[in-house]
Order: C-alpha cells, then structure tokens, then sequence
C-alpha cells in the first residue's frame, strides 16, 4: 500500500509507516495513492463480518502484510458486532456501540491497535495521547495487556464526565492515566511538546494514537459494508447514509467504502451548531467559529481534522455535490428526535439522533436511509435521562468499571513533571 501527503505530495510512504508516523511533514494527512474497485460486491457482501473485512483491508494494504497477518488483526480488533435496527419503514439505525468502551471509536482504536503491533519494529513503544472523553477510553482498552507498549492518556482533572473517567481510568497494568490540572488544550500542547522532544520521543519510542491515523479510518470502512450486508439487494440499491460528525472521520470511511465500490447513493453530514461543514458546503467559505458546547459533545468540533481527506477524495473520484448533502441540527432539535424515536421504541442518544433527524429531512421517497448510532445511550445517560424522564440501566462494562477504583495520578501543567512521568512508566 502506498499512500501520500496530502499537503506534500513528493512524501510518499508505506502501510506500515503511515501508521507508525501517523501525520506528515507540514501536519499533512497521508491518503491512499490508489483504492482498488473491488469486484463482485454482491458476492463480498455475503461473507461474514471479519471475513468480509479481511478481504476489504487485504485488497487495500496489498502485499505488504500477508492475508493471514491481515485476517489476524481483524479478528482480534473486530470481536462484536455492528448490527442495523429497523426504526420506521425505510430507515435503519447502524448500531456501532457494541465494543468495549461502547463507542463506535472501538473498532478504530482496536484496529490501530493490531496493526501498531505488526508494523513496529520491535522496542518498546509509549502511546502518548490527550482525551477529552471517549478517545481515551477507546485507546485505553484497545492497548490494554499488548506486550512492549505502554500508554500515557492525559485528560482535564474534573472535566470529563465521572463516567468516562472511570471507563479508562481503572484498568492498570500498561494504561497510565495522568489528570492535568488545566484543559484539555492543556493537555494538547503537553502531548505536542513531548513530540517535539526528538531526544524524548527516541528515548521512549513516542507514538500517538490520534483520529488522523489512517489505519482507524480503514477499518471504518468495514462497517458501512456490513449495514449493507444486512439488507435485500433492492433496500441497500438506493441507499442514503447520514453521519453525525465531528472530526469527519467516519464520512471520509463512508466515503472510502463507496470509492471501493459499495453502492451508496449519498451521505448526508450531520452536524450540531459547529456548522463549519454544512456552512462551507452552502456557500463555499471555509469559515470556522469559536467552537461551542452542545449536548452531543464529543461533535463539539469547529475544525475537523479530515476534511481536506474529504475533499481529496470528492476530487479524485469526480463525485459532485450530489454525493454529499449536509445539514447542522440545534440541541433542541436533537432532542425531540431523541422523543420521537423513543415514542417508536428505539432508545438513541444525541448523537445518533442528530443524524437521524438530517436523515428524516432529506431522504427522498424510494430511498433507503441508514444512520450511524455513534455511542450507546447509556454513556450519554444524563442527558437522555434529562430528555426522557427516565433512568436508563448501565450496560455490563460500564456498570463493572463504574464500581472499580480511579487508578489515576494527579499533575500540575508542567512539561519537566510529566517526562518525568513517561520515564517512570518504561
Ligand atoms: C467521535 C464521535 C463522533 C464524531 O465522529 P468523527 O469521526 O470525529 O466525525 C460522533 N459521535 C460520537 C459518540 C463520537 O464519540
């Protein structure tokens, strides 16, 4: 597999090392130099799930991981499922909270996960990464036991949800969980400094574990194939997805997925207020504002990191605007969707129901809608609870880790005190 800067054209580099490096020169996001079509998608769309996803990523990485090294990483990364419900004729909810941290980021950071592992070239490695929320979790549990990587998650002392702090918190072993006293920009620019610490990064083999690593988005793709696996041949022919986003980095796998071939009519962007997408999708300015807070936070994005992925993509493929619809939906309008659906039977949380409402304004007639359940409605329970009236029950691993103690260490702001820390974890 051979991918290129997008910034950088002349930087060109392998499977293994986009991974490893994760961004390129001048912050350039790395990007498939050729998608192969896929043939016989009808056939492909019988296999079973990891199968399926094998054959997807094999095709994709080429031969520069064998099959069988391939299937290896998809079997472990890929051990729940992403089944679609049906809501109301016509339109299906894509159920990607399954794993274990309950968020669709399981399946990116597992995936990254397997493939770190197989790329590297032995020695230890530190994964350093800065969360506000459910990133963290993600690569917490999708590390948690490998041999020879440690991991340092950084996080806002007090300003994440007690829920989410004990989701990753509590685990041990080679997670290593630091609350900084400050923000979670605090925490960024603690995570760049050590980065730009060539002796540091040497000496304690620094990686990061962020959304722009190209292998998350790979195995993303996987699931839009396994939505329309789900469905009769004549459902998933005229089929529209819409995709609560943030950092856009499911669209741009959706996106990939129908370059591979899966027939997907359009996508629909859904945001919330941070309308920086559907703005610029309407008028042509890329015009972002400061971010602001919302009910479905972990959209709370003024700047996605994977738009220029989008727009490369778009180009490339010679798709216009037809391919791609979007729309930006208010906290109350997310609401009384997260009502509507509920009165139908079907439990979602804001974030979900973001993209079902942009789904339920634009699906035309004839059309098959699909939207993407971002995160189980239980790891948003306060703000469904405050919607519903009700009081929905945790699921097993929250409820389990909400019981265990917070293994954390507490740290000032301060640079000299944290390499101090990454020393001590090796
Ligand atoms: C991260 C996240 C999103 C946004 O996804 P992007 O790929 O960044 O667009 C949406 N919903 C939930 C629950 C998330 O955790």
């Amino acid at each position: 597999m051979k991918l290129y800067n997008i910034k950088e054209n002349d930087e060109q580099v392998s499977f293994g090392q986009a991974v490893r490096q994760g961004l390129g020169r001048n912050q350039g996001l790395f990007f498939p130099t050729d998608i192969p079509a896929l043939d016989n998608i009808d056939a492909l769309l019988e296999e079973d799930f990891v199968t399926r996803s094998s054959k997807i990523l094999s095709a994709l990485i080429g031969d520069e991981l064998s099959e069988s090294q391939v299937s290896q990483m998809v079997d472990t990364a890929f051990q729940f499922p992403a089944p679609i419900k049906s809501v109301k004729d016509g339109t299906y909810a894509l159920e990607l909270f399954h794993g274990p941290t309950l968020a669709f980021k399981d399946f990116g950071g597992r995936f990254m996960a397997q493939s770190l592992a197989t790329v590297s070239k032995g020695g230890k490695i530190t994964i350093l990464t800065a969360t506000s929320g459910d990133t963290g979790a993600a690569v917490a549990h999708a590390f948690y036991g490998m041999a020879d990587i440690n991991v340092v998650i950084l996080y806002p002392k007090g300003k994440i949800s007690p829920l989410q702090e004990k989701l990753f918190c509590t685990l041990g072993n080679n997670i290593h969980t630091v609350a900084i006293d400050g923000d979670f920009d605090d925490c960024q620019a603690l995570v760049k400094k050590a980065f730009d610490d060539e002796a540091l990064r040497q000496e304690i083999g620094l990686n990061s574990a962020n959304s722009i690593n190209i292998s998350r988005l790979m195995a993303q793709i996987c699931y839009y194939f396994e939505a329309a696996a789900q469905m009769s041949k004549s459902e998933r022919e005229n089929l529209v997805i819409s995709v609560p986003s943030g950092n856009f980095g499911n669209l741009t796998a959706g996106l990939l997925a129908k370059a591979l071939g899966l027939p997907i009519k359009r996508f629909i962007a859904a945001t919330n207020a941070n309308d920086t997408v559907p703005r610029y999708l309407e008028t042509g300015k890329w015009d972002p504002k400061p971010t602001v807070a919302t009910t479905s936070n972990a959209m709370d994005v003024s700047q996605p990191n994977n738009w220029p992925r989008i727009e490369e993509l778009c180009q490339r493929e010679g798709w216009g605007l037809d391919t791609l619809g979007s729309a930006a939906v208010t906290d109350e309008q997310s609401a009384a969707s997260v009502k509507e659906l509920h009165d139908s039977g079907y439990l979602c949380e804001p974030h979900g129901a973001i993209a079902y409402r942009a789904l339920q304004e634009q699906l035309a007639e004839g059309e098959t809608g699909l939207f993407l359940c971002t995160a189980h409605p239980a790891k948003f329970k306060e703000v469904v609870d405050d919607i519903l009236g009700t009081d929905i029950e945790l699921p097993g691993p929250l409820a389990k880790h909400a019981a265990m103690d917070l293994l954390s260490e507490d740290l000032a702001n301060d640079f000299d005190l944290l390499k101090t820390v990454l020393r001590k974890v090796q």
